[in-house]
């Protein structure tokens, strides 16, 4: 199969109409891009897992359009979720409530809940409109690498498994959506995303962050995977460890090997005159570089050895997690 990259406006008409027969297309966002099918079509759900080698417990999203009636798909149990759907949708946020069962089971490995996201990507939008139909969607990567960012990170990982990439420019989050659960009386973070902690609390009163211990059964099993990797070797250090973070660049150089640092501009001091991969500064240009970053180290590093900001706050808590599973 050959793989196809057009753009939103040459290539939506064609996406279009392979996913409403059955096929699977990647698609932009604004988070990262997406591996979409039809989430009504048992056999083109199950392409989806085959081509990235996802593990089928791992439940997808359902994507759906800005005027698409929610209330269609999840039974709407909790009245904050009606001001949160108001404050952020569309938007990086993924809301899991009850599912009545009209996606199938594949798409949402067999459980009770679905997840829902209207992405503001203005392509993505045309094309859910034009299908008019939810998309579920993965991250369109082979399952455990790192998440593509633009139409080439897709066609990377995925070339002659899918038949066309709908190209829609870089994406301007940079890291996949807070994933919500809001069957409770409080919502809970199971994936944490740009769409802080603060900013569900400000909306709903309060929020919780779900813990996921080793052993524990989890609600969002994408969490568990080891997940986001670059292909070369990695290392992660904390902000007070520079001197580690170097020193281990100095024995990776005198192995003969190349190293890179990758760290925020505000310890890019630190490193003068060694291989650097910058992340920008401040956390909304840290999250959208770090894929980025990573995607570009792997091509020429041999290790990448990256450096944590000091901080889990706001944004920071989703960027730290992806940086812990993809560098840790
Ligand atoms: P990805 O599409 O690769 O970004 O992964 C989607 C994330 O959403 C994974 O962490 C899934 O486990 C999570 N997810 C999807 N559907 C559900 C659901 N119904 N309940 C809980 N988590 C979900
Ligand atoms: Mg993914």
């Amino acid at each position: 199969m050959t793989t196809e990259i057009l753009s939103v406006k040459d290539g939506v008409e064609k996406a279009a109409k392979i996913l409403l027969s059955g096929g699977i297309v990647a698609m932009p966002t604004e988070t990262v891009y997406g591996l979409a099918a039809d989430g009504t079509n048992s056999a083109a759900v199950k392409k989806i897992f085959e081509v990235k080698g996802r593990p089928s417990d791992n439940p997808l999203i359902a994507h759906v359009h800005k005027d698409y009636d929610v209330s269609a798909l999840v039974h709407i149990r909790q009245d904050y979720v009606y001001d949160l759907i108001k404050a952020y949708m569309p938007g990086p946020l993924t809301l899991v409530m009850e599912s009545k069962g009209v996606i199938c089971k594949e798409a949402v490995a067999g459980g009770d809940t679905l997840a829902i996201r209207m992405p503001s990507h203005e392509g993505c939008q045309k094309l859910l409109r034009a299908v008019n139909i939810p998309l579920v969607a993965p991250s369109a990567n082979l399952s455990k690498h790192t998440s593509p960012v633009s139409a080439e990170h897709v066609f990377n990982d995925l070339n002659g498994k899918i038949p066309l990439i709908l190209d829609g420019g870089r994406c301007s989050g940079g890291i996949e959506s807070t994933v919500l659960d809001v069957t409770g009386n409080v919502p809970r973070i199971l994936r944490a995303g740009l769409i802080t902690r603060e900013m569900v609390e400000k909306i709903a009163g309060g929020c919780e962050i779900a813990e996921h211990k080793e052993g524990d059964k989890v609600k969002s099993p994408g969490v568990k995977y080891r997940h986001y990797r670059p292909k070369c070797d990695t290392a992660l250090f904390e902000i007070d460890e520079t001197d580690k973070a170097a020193a281990l660049y100095e024995t990776e150089l005198a192995r003969g090997r190349t190293p890179y640092i990758m760290c925020s501009d505000d310890v890019a001091e630190k490193f003068k005159g060694k291989n650097l991969l910058l992340l920008g500064k401040g956390g909304d240009e840290i999250a959208f570089n770090l894929y980025d970053k990573l995607l570009d180290g792997e091509k020429k590093a041999d290790i990448i050895i990256a450096v944590a900001f000091g901080r889990c706050d706001g944004v920071y808590l989703g960027i730290m997690n992806r940086l812990k599973k993809s560098c840790g």
